[in-house]
């Protein structure tokens, strides 16, 4: 990969992370708690499993997560297309629902949009750039596949392509 596209990754990366274009919009209570998936936001952040005072809980706001109104609304910008090969598609759902779970422990607003084969090849979309990413490397590494990445500038997307290569 060009050190231009690696730079490029990273300072899209990094600012996905950091605030996500539904959380700029949206000022939060602190704190604030999330209806649907118990994302708790204070400091400024939004965790998951983060445990509340009793106290702090009967004077939250409950809302919805950044994360949550993305995923719903189905926004997405990360998108992932996994070909398969000859990799099982069980387990590489699995390895797929892994990083996100991994992923929401420090960042609840990255997630997955949706999944689905087409085929041999599995979409999966992402709320956010780094999480896609993630995603392709750990598929790459785990089914010995090769990833490519491009961006779209207009509509600030991130594509990934994996090809396994495992039998
Ligand atoms: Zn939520």
């Amino acid at each position: 990969m060009s050190k231009a596209l690696i730079r490029s990754m990273n300072r899209r990366g990094s600012r996905s992370e950091k605030s996500p274009p539904v959380a700029r919009k949206k000022a939060f209570r602190d704190p604030s708690v999330c209806d649907r998936c118990g994302a708790v936001y204070t400091d400024k952040t939004w965790r998951r499993g983060r445990q509340l005072a009793q106290s702090l809980m009967d004077k939250a706001a409950w809302v919805k997560c950044p994360g949550c109104s993305q995923a719903e609304a189905g926004q997405y910008h990360g998108r992932v297309l996994i070909e398969r090969g000859g990799a099982n598609s069980g387990a590489v759902s699995a390895r797929i629902a892994n990083v996100e779970r991994r992923a929401q422990i420090q960042q609840p607003e990255r997630r997955i949009v949706s999944s689905k084969w087409l085929g041999d090849t599995l979409e999966v979309l992402t709320t956010s750039q780094k999480l896609a990413h993630r995603i392709a490397r750990e598929i790459e590494k785990a089914f010995k596949g090769t990833a490519r990445f491009s961006w779209s500038d207009r509509e600030g997307t991130l594509l990934a392509r994996v090809r396994c290569a495992l039998r």
